[in-house]
């Protein structure tokens, strides 16, 4: 059994140099708007996959396997998208989707953030 101490005279090692070239990036991954094109973080997006029926459906937890795409939650990105047919193509789906569901979302959504705007009473 050796129970010498090892300690002291070599702990010195130079480690200075280790930290400061590999800085991780702290930003989020961002994803491409399929509306405005425009980059934005994974959070600020919406991830919508297709259904399986021609149909659109928003991925909420961004979880759904298969091919999802990205698209700012906002009325306007969504009609660009539509007219530009950008669902199709970032789905690889080239017949027409059925994008009512998230429209609704979207209509919901937007209604539940866009409180600041007017004061109008909702009866
Ligand atoms: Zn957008």
């Amino acid at each position: 059994m050796e129970g010498t101490d090892r300690t002291g005279l070599r702990a010195q090692t130079s480690h200075a140099e280790a930290s400061t070239r590999h800085t991780p990036s702290l930003t989020e991954p961002v994803r491409t708007c399929v509306g405005c094109r425009a980059t934005d973080s994974r959070s600020a997006l919406l991830r919508v996959v297709a259904g399986g029926q021609g149909d659109l459906v928003p991925d909420l937890r961004r979880c759904l396997p298969g091919r999802g795409a990205w698209l700012h939650p906002t009325g306007d990105c969504f009609d660009l998208a539509v007219r530009r047919r950008a669902f199709g193509r970032a789905l690889r789906v080239s017949t027409p989707l059925d994008t009512s569901a998230v429209a609704e979302w979207i209509a919901t959504h937007e209604q539940a953030t866009v409180r600041t705007k007017g004061n109008r009473q909702n009866l």
